[in-house]
């Protein structure tokens, strides 16, 4: 019997590499094994895996000379290997931050394109070459092995040129100054759900909050990215975690001129030390912002919130009215409080929230007589890679096994 064709799916951040298994259908809702490496160059570099039942199936801590992100997916590869249970891997698909103005859809990558990404490096300092890390570790140990790129700005690619506009001389635009749009596949893989939970929602005009330790807001009209609220970069519209969100430009000025700040420096302070971090002096964790009673996590909250607000007017008006409004991601998903806020104050666009079902927090939030209707509804990036690898790879009749490699 021929071995069961597997997607895995690799999504590496600065400090971590996640990765799952997909059988090829890649539509399922769980992954047949799941795990990461978390704490790449530190001290405490520690793997941790388990399989689809969510039983731990692997743990272990990777010595200090072996937490790089090349290191890190060669153990990552000899682990997924040993656990293949009779599968082959027929492809790996990976998150890649930025497609930048060429790559406006999943990519089977190759060295040319690989150049291609590492141009894109300046436009996302802090991803892009994350994402690009256990790719070049695959070239090298399994060459003929098909990867596929998947990327975050994807899924805005086809708004409108004056929602992409910054206002900004042409010599400057052209250089690829504009806006680009973060959170694609998880906007995308939304989107695609909320025809199941609702016919009506296929056509609406929907805002999704993706509210993580990265934060936007996306207008979807027909399933298709009209708006959102992150532009040049990620550390744009909302605030997040650590990171700012949209500042004045003069701002920057100031902290150059009258401070002497450095490009580090901001970039530190904007990226790392900013939002709700940075206004509480506490946490970037919303749940410890939320059990706190000091008066700074309560400053931050309140901030969170409205910013939320205001950029869901902002989006209501690019999309002419409003249909739905979608919860998602860490605190989009599990922060009932921050829902309850959200909605009130989107009470002048027709919300009203079913306080019950907010607390359960799953599926439709809102009540009967809303005007616009309110879900929760889990993102998982991972599927809709695996889902466009196996697309992908269909269209182009490739395949290739990681068990038979090295
Ligand atoms: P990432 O953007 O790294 O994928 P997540 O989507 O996992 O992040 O979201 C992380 C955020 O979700 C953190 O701020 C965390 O505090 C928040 N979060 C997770 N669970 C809860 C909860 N029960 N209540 C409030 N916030 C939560």
């Amino acid at each position: 019997m021929a071995p069961q064709q597997s997607i895995a799916v690799v999504n590496a951040g600065s400090s971590s590499i996640k990765f799952s298994l997909y059988d090829e259908t890649g539509h399922r809702a769980a992954a047949a094994l799941k795990g990461q490496v978390e704490g790449l160059y530190t001290g405490g570099c520690r793997f941790s895996a388990h399989d689809a039942a969510g039983n731990a199936i692997g743990a272990d801590r990777l010595a200090d000379g072996a937490n790089s992100h090349a290191a890190a997916m060669r153990f990552i590869m000899d682990f997924v290997r040993d656990h293949l249970g009779g599968r082959d891997v027929a492809a790996v698909g990976h998150r890649i931050v930025h497609g930048g103005t060429a790559f406006a859809a999943p990519v089977i990558l190759d060295g040319q394109i690989l150049d291609e990404l590492r141009r894109l490096i300046p436009l996302a300092p802090l991803h892009q070459p994350h994402n690009l890390a256990p790719v070049e570790t695959l070239f090298e140990v399994l060459p003929a092995m098909p990867q596929v790129g998947c990327f975050d700005t994807a899924f805005h690619a086809g708004q409108a040129p004056v929602a992409q506009a910054f206002a900004l001389p042409d010599e400057i635009t052209r250089l690829g100054i504009r806006r680009y749009g973060f959170h694609g596949l998880s906007y995308e893989y939304v989107a695609s759900v909320l025809p199941s939970l609702d016919a009506g929602l296929a056509e609406a005009r929907v805002i999704v909050a993706h509210l993580g330790n990265g934060a936007s807001l996306c207008a979807i009209k027909a399933g298709r990215s009209v708006a959102s609220t992150m532009g040049f970069t990620a550390v744009d519209g909302l605030p997040m975690g650590t990171r700012s969100g949209a500042l004045d430009p003069g701002v920057l000025l100031f902290l150059m001129d009258e401070l002497g700040m450095g490009p580090r420096e901001i970039e530190n302070l904007i990226y790392r030390r900013s939002g709700l971090l940075g206004v509480s002096g506490m946490s970037a964790d919303m749940r410890v912002l939320e059990a706190s009673a000091d008066p700074r996590a309560r400053r931050a909250i309140d901030l969170f919130v409205y910013r939320i607000s205001r950029e869901i007017g902002s989006l209501a008006a690019a999309l002419g009215g409003l249909d739905a409004l979608v919860f998602t991601a860490g605190i989009g998903e599990h922060s009932a409080s921050l829902r309850t806020r959200v909605c009130a104050d989107a009470a002048w666009l027709g919300v009203t929230l079913e306080p019950s079902a907010n607390r359960d927090g799953t599926g439709r939030i809102s009540s009967a007589r809303s005007q616009v209707s309110v879900w929760v509804v889990p993102t998982d990036e991972e599927l809709m890679i695996a889902r466009h690898t196996t697309a992908l790879l269909a269209t182009h009749g490739t395949s290739a096994n990681l068990g038979a490699g090295t």
